[in-house]
């Protein structure tokens, strides 16, 4: 008895590559924002309906699952792709270029979304599975909160569809296509959004003595920020604050009534994470009252650390493994400071987020980006490699 034989190669999958970069053009001409991904759910129900899955849609917003049962096994797996695009003017020149003003598949979704109709395809015609499937078409990853992974949780996604893990993948530019990388435990840092908006007292440049100038008290507070780094958080420990925006005041004569400084911050664990919102509350707080000025807090968190699960990450990484061999894996793969709303199922179920390599492609989110086509087909062996596998196991 040779399983082995069984599984899905790269071989099995050769045939779809032409019909998979035909898909994912037509969703790369026309790309959806999150939450408006009307069209590309139809696109997808329509193929999964075609080759014979139960398909159930507006699941979170335009969330569709396909649910394919074969044989009589009571396992069940769970394989995500996200759908959105993202508002950047594509500068690619490709053929296939977007057709829509302001608005790009510039993070590869277009190419997530077509793998794993990919593994649907391939799935359906061999189906030497026994179990379930359950394919998830995520909408609005891009969010950043409130996201498609949280709607679809809480509009019952596992209660509806049992899964006993999820699976996701991401491509990865500046890695080899065909290149599958993996990290168990903490893989994606958490990333929370935070605005501080100082209030001081306006008054006349030259008179500073009777107002309280929130620029200064805002430059103060974004140099005391970076203590929480080096003096709060243990040095083994990967921490991320960025104060991305500094809006305040209209003319040099001026001092405003008002600074607001935006800040991007990322952590990769719990208490860290905690810690982080603890501090800075209390040090924009303090920091502004020692001035006399006031601050107002909005702390908006974000994407939880994305966290794998060991067994779930040996056993994908094997598959990728017998699927590429040894010399396209890498693992473990350092931890990324993105983050991924694929968290949020990894908080639900045991599963696994796996890399992608995309070649030397413009990085994730430039106007230059455009999806690795040799990876549809590698995609498509893996997820249909894994899933086999998992049934089987
Ligand atoms: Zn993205
Ligand atoms: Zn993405």
């Amino acid at each position: 008895m040779n399983n082995q034989r069984n599984f899905c190669s790269l071989e099995d999958v050769s045939d779809l590559a032409d019909g998979l970069a035909l898909i994912r053009h037509s969703l790369h001409r026309y790309p959806e924002l999150s939450n408006q991904e009307q069209e590309t759910a139809e696109l997808v129900a329509d193929k999964l309906r075609e080759w014979g899955y139960q398909v159930s849609r507006g699941i979170g917003g335009y969330g569709v699952v396909g649910t394919l049962k074969h044989g009589n096994g009571a396992r069940r797996v769970g394989i995500r792709a996200d759908m959105d695009a993202l508002p950047i003017q594509e500068l690619t020149g490709l053929p296939y270029s977007s057709q829509r003003d302001g608005c790009m598949h510039a993070c590869g979704h277009d190419g997530h979304t077509a793998v794993l109709l990919g593994a649907a395809w391939q799935l359906a015609r061999t189906r030497r599975f026994s179990g379930t499937v359950n394919l998830i078409f995520q909408p609005a990853e891009e969010t950043g909160f409130n996201s498609g992974a949280e709607r679809m949780i809480a509009d019952g996604l596992f209660e509806r569809f049992p899964c006993d893990a999820i699976f996701g993948l991401h491509n990865h530019p500046g890695y080899p296509s065909g290149t599958f990388m993996f990290r168990p435990g903490p893989f994606m840092a958490a990333c929370d959004t935070v605005t501080l908006t100082i209030y001081g007292k306006g008054g006349h440049a030259a008179r500073p003595h009777l107002a309280v100038d929130p620029i200064v008290v805002a430059s103060s507070l974004v140099m005391a920020l970076q203590t929480l780094i080096s003096r709060n958080t243990d040095p083994t420990e990967a921490v991320v604050l960025t104060v991305g925006a500094f809006h305040a005041g209209h003319a040099a004569n001026v001092i405003p009534e008002s600074a607001r400084l935006e800040l991007s911050v990322r952590s990769f664990a719990p208490d860290v994470r905690r810690m982080l919102e603890t501090r800075i509350r209390a040090l924009a707080t303090r920091h502004a009252e020692s001035f006399d000025a006031r601050v107002e807090i909005d702390y908006v968190p974000g994407y939880p650390v994305l966290v794998n699960d060991a067994d779930e990450t040996e056993f994908a990484r094997q598959v990728a493994e017998e699927l590429v061999g040894a010399e396209h894996v890498v693992a473990p793969f350092p931890a990324i400071a993105g983050s991924e709303d694929f968290a949020y199922f990894l908080q639900q179920r045991p599963g696994c987020f796996v890399r992608m390599g995309n070649g030397d492609s413009a990085m994730l989110h430039n106007a230059a980006y455009d999806f690795n086509d040799a990876n549809l087909a590698i995609g498509a062996a893996y997820w249909t490699r894994l899933v086999e596998r998992y049934l089987a196991r």
